[in-house]
């Protein structure tokens, strides 16, 4: 099944390569062992894609073989009417005053927030 995702998800999974490549040669890494990326409940990424791509496009490379985690961080929306926050399972309109205009938070977020590397024996973690 060579349905896992999009080209934008293909671009995203190249650059957090990029990153953690460039991360895990400033700490001297032989390999890359796993990789914790944040994802915002309202992101357009499918982490089964990441996931397939991830796959692909790590071959042949420190971090081959690494495995992804995944932590999803809730979506916050704010009303700029009466400055009610509530979250998107509340609806799209303020559940206080009805208003309709309103601001997205938090939710959108994905970035790679550590790696782990390995060297000669040592586990390491590495803050992006
Ligand atoms: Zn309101």
């Amino acid at each position: 099944m060579l349905n896992g995702g999009n080209m934008h998800e293909l671009s995203v999974t190249e650059s957090i390569l990029e990153i953690a490549l460039r991360h895990g040669d400033a700490a001297g890494a032989a390999t890359i062992t796993d990789l914790f990326l944040v994802i915002g409940e309202l992101a357009t990424i499918v982490d089964e894609s990441v996931q397939f791509y991830w796959d692909i496009v790590s071959q042949d490379t420190p971090a081959a073989g690494s495995l992804l985690h995944f932590r999803r961080i809730p979506g916050q929306l704010g009303c700029r009417a009466c400055g009610h926050l509530f979250t998107p399972a509340a609806g799209l309109c303020c559940p206080v005053c009805g208003g309709i205009d309103i601001e997205l938070l938090a939710g959108e977020e994905f970035y790679l927030e550590a790696i782990e590397v390995a060297r000669a024996g040592e586990v390491e973690t590495a803050t992006t």
